[in-house]
């Protein structure tokens, strides 16, 4: 915790200034530290008369382990509806929750005056109780309309502090990614980022949190033993929702919380959805992509003719965007988009791990490489060995007939 030597203290305010969470300010003759401080240890740097210091309460949450119970996702809600990532973390969280005989909350936070469909808040926490969740934490404030990290932060932090789940889950989208480390530093817990697998450790329930490492080189698997709870973010994409089912039924809680915690020092001037997040890879069923074996960029006007013929949209590997072939938007893997379309065609692409991430969860996998020991035969569904060049002009030949007739 930070400790305040109210007598060395001289109210200067530099640690006032320092704090960007707003969390120490000067009350009368010396500084005063808020519930909020998340021991960055900003203001001790800048003290001048050393009266801040801060002491670690190393382990401090390792005493009481088991009082932690429950799985949560956060379920994020923008622009008026629930984001997919936050119904497919629901699905995983499912899973986990069933192995560990507890229950899955959804925690959703937003301003019922945004929702699109017309039926508010309420109708999103329906969908989510639909979508696996046996419980939704439902905040629903003006303040709350306009995504800022520190109110967003506040409030599920203060819900954890509250209800003290096992397990916190969030999508990495750029709004959890932006907010979820912040309540993980504030909760002193550990966060596993970009995860594509999560599962229970038989022996003792901890969550096993696997994700690429080293450049994608493995995979690895994280464990936090000693914090609660255990935070992960997944990508959109990697886990499959369930099914909706209307007759599943759950409990909303709705909070209040303190109009203190709703007060932001960020001022939101504009939202503007970027020109560059046009391309809708996300969102296409079928998906031709197209890596380093296309040889340049007139290699993709024949991988576009063949996503034509299909009514597909085009994707790349990073070599072939590294190339100046194809913009970034359309790149698929670790550091691009993930896709999981009906039918995922890999046209001389050879399949190394940061690619197969954004893509492997596709229903089909077709691949198209000259090398049969390409290891983007060992995720296809269907392979063929063959240069692309003879073979994709072969399907288009074979699509178009078949479009015609
Ligand atoms: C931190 C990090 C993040 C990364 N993120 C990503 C990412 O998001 N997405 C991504 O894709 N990569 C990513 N990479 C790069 C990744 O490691 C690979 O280098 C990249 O995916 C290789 O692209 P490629 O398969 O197109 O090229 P190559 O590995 O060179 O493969 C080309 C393939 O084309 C085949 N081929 C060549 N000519 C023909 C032909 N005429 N007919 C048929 N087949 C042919 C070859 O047999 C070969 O298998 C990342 C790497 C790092 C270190």
């Amino acid at each position: 915790m930070l400790k305040i030597d109210t007598e060395a203290c001289i109210a200067c305010g530099l640690c006032e200034e320092t704090c960007t969470f707003g969390a120490i300010r000067v009350e009368g003759d010396h500084a005063v530290v808020g519930d909020n401080c998340t021991l960055c240890g900003a203001c001790v740097e800048v003290c001048e008369v050393g009266a801040l210091r801060l002491e670690r309460e190393e382990g401090v949450q390792t005493a009481d382990l088991d009082s932690w119970a429950g799985v949560w996702v956060y379920a994020e809600f923008r622009h008026g509806r629930i984001a997919p990532v936050a119904l497919e973390l629901l699905g995983a969280g499912r899973g986990l929750a069933d192995k560990r005989g507890v229950a899955l909350s959804a925690v959703l936070l937003g301003s019922g005056a945004e929702a699109a469909d017309g039926r508010g808040l309420r109708g999103a926490a329906a969908e989510l109780i639909a979508h696996g969740a046996d419980r939704v934490y439902l905040v629903d404030d003006p303040a709350l309309a306009r995504f800022t990290d520190d109110v967003y932060g506040n409030i599920l932090t203060d819900l954890i502090r509250e209800h003290k789940p096992e397990i916190v889950l969030a999508g990495a989208t750029a709004v959890g990614r932006s907010f979820i480390p912040r309540v993980a530093t504030m909760m002193a817990a550990g966060l596993t980022a970009d995860c594509t697998e999560l599962d229970i450790r038989g022996e003792d329930g901890a969550l096993l949190q696997t994700r690429p490492a080293f450049g994608g080189n493995i995979m690895a698997t994280i464990v936090c033993p000693r914090t609660r709870p255990q935070m992960a973010t997944v990508r959109p994409m990697v886990m499959k929702p369930l099914a909706r089912d209307d007759q599943r039924r759950g409990e909303v809680v709705e909070v209040r919380p303190e109009a203190a915690r709703l007060q932001s020092r960020v001022k939101v001037l504009d939202s503007v959805v970027a020109a560059l997040d046009k391309v809708n890879l996300a969102e296409a069923d079928i998906v031709v992509a197209g890596g380093r074996g296309l040889e340049n960029a007139e290699g993709f006007a024949l991988l576009h003719r063949l996503a034509d013929s299909l009514g597909g949209a085009v994707a790349a590997s990073r070599a072939a965007v590294d190339s100046g072939w194809i913009p970034y938007p359309h790149q698929v893997g670790q550091t691009g988009k993930t896709v999981a379309p009906k039918l995922y065609i890999a046209c001389g692409i050879s399949g190394a791990i940061q690619h197969l991430v954004g893509m492997q969860s596709a229903e089909t996998i077709v691949a198209i490489n000259r090398d049969p020991e390409a290891p983007i035969f060992n995720v296809a569904t269907y392979g063929i060995v063959g240069d692309l060049f003879q073979v994709i002009p072969k399907l288009i030949e074979k699509i178009e007939q078949r479009n015609k007739g």
